[in-house]
């Protein structure tokens, strides 16, 4: 092949684009419009970013969550003469996902609102760039055997799964054989110092002020509580198809080790890079190739120690109590990663509403697993009701909790 060769453009669907994950998308195609086209784009409440997204890299569809604000978005694309088609409702952003004219869809809803989708385009055997974790821990093993039945491409967006996904070798039946376990970083996020006594006064503006990362507000408030990372000890339980004792996580305060993978002569091999989500996003639009990304690069020669620190540590098990439940959510009965998932969004939304302390969270998802036995799940009706059940649970706790 030589450069004046036409080559196919990937289509490309973005769910959630007027978020973090998705503007950075965005941003990462900008830079290679003979290899990628803007097919369709998805939003839920920013009608205004959504219109400057449909002025700039003119979509055939533009899907709002609700009526409401597609038909906003409908006039302000009529009035512009925009030739881009809004559609509305949950149905719709599925059917995107799905489109027979896609390539590839970059899931990046955030939570369970994600899992239909993503289950479509799994269906659909797309090209699947998952940063919406919330699905796959919704799902779990019904959401790889979609995947699998769907010959769907599943790469991870995560910067950590990215990180391993980068550290295993290309064929994936070797993995059991060679793999002694996989190591996720976790920066600790902002209150990694912090007195785990005063964490009863964190404000909503604290909890998403991460040291390293610019995020949305539900995974920056993950983050503090370290339930981010329980999320990511479930998500690489799927994606890599390991058993949960074989997933440690380590305190790396830096960020410059998005995570490792340790083989069986205890070889480790770690992926590095400075925290910009373009980095891994680059990396899923352009795998098995690499492309540019628009990160900065790491200089080691300005570069400081880089640093470790054992979970039971400085008071961390005490600070970050929820990261413990991945295990446990694990070890039970399926379907349990669907309950703490609805738990967690509930806690961290009625956190975020001042319903909820932040150190309440933790106890919110603990009372919620506790009263919720999942039933056997063998569909996506199944994992709704679960999910619908859950978040009902948990909306109990949280009204004790907020009564005076
Ligand atoms: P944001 O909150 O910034 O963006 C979420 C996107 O989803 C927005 O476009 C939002 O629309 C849309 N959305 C929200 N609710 C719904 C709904 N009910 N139906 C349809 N669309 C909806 O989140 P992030 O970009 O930070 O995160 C997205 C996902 O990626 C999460 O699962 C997160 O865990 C994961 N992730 C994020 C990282 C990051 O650096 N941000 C890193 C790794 C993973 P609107 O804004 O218009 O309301």
């Amino acid at each position: 092949m030589t450069a004046s060769d036409p080559v196919l453009k990937q289509r490309v669907a973005i769910l959630g684009s007027t978020g973090s994950i998705g503007v950075n998308t965005l941003d990462v195609i900008a830079m290679h419009p003979e290899r990628f086209e803007v097919f369709g784009l998805s939003a839920a409440t920013q009608v205004e970013s959504m219109l400057q997204q449909c002025v700039r890299f003119k979509p055939v569809f533009a899907v709002m969550a609700s009526e409401a604000h597609g038909r906003v978005l409908e006039q302000k694309c009529r009035d512009l003469h925009l030739a881009t088609r809004v559609l509305w409702g949950a149905q719709a952003i599925t059917a995107l996902a799905c489109d027979e004219r896609v390539d590839a869809v970059m899931a990046a809803i955030v939570g369970a609102a994600g899992l239909a989708s993503c289950l479509a385009a799994a269906r659909a055997g797309k090209r699947l760039l998952l940063a919406n974790k919330e699905a796959l821990v919704v799902g779990g093993d019904y959401f790889m055997q979609a995947v699998g039945q769907g010959r769907a491409k599943l790469l991870p967006i995560d910067s950590e799964h990215s990180a391993i996904f980068q550290s295993l070798p290309a064929d994936a039946a070797t993995w059991p054989a060679q793999i002694d376990k996989i190591i996720l970083t976790a920066s600790g996020g902002p209150f990694r110092q912090r007195d785990p006594l005063t964490l009863r006064d964190v404000t909503p503006q604290q909890a998403c002020a991460h040291p390293n990362w610019v995020m949305g507000r539900k995974i920056s408030v993950d983050s503090a509580s370290m339930m981010n990372k329980a999320l990511e000890v479930i998500e690489a339980r799927f994606l890599f198809d390991v058993r949960p004792e074989q997933i440690e996580v380590v305190i790396h305060p830096q960020s410059v080790i998005h995570s490792m993978v340790q083989y069986r002569d205890n070889s480790v091999v770690a992926q590095l890079g400075t925290a910009d989500m373009k980095v891994p996003i680059a990396y899923g639009l352009s795998w098995p190739d690499r492309m540019t990304s628009g990160a900065a690069a790491l200089d080691f020669r300005a570069m400081g120690a880089m640093t470790f620190e054992a979970l039971d540590s400085n008071g961390h098990g005490q600070r970050f109590p929820g990261l413990k439940l991945a295990w446990d959510v694990l070890r039970g009965p399926s379907g349990s990663t669907a309950v703490l998932n609805a738990a967690n969004e509930v806690a961290v939304a009625a956190f975020l509403d001042g319903q909820v302390r932040f150190d309440q969270i933790h106890a919110v998802n603990t009372e919620t697993l506790a009263s919720v036995v999942p039933a056997q799940v063998g569909s996506l009706e199944d994992l709704l009701a679960l999910d619908a059940q859950s978040r009902e649970a948990a909306q109990r706790v949280v009204r004790r909790f907020g009564a005076p």
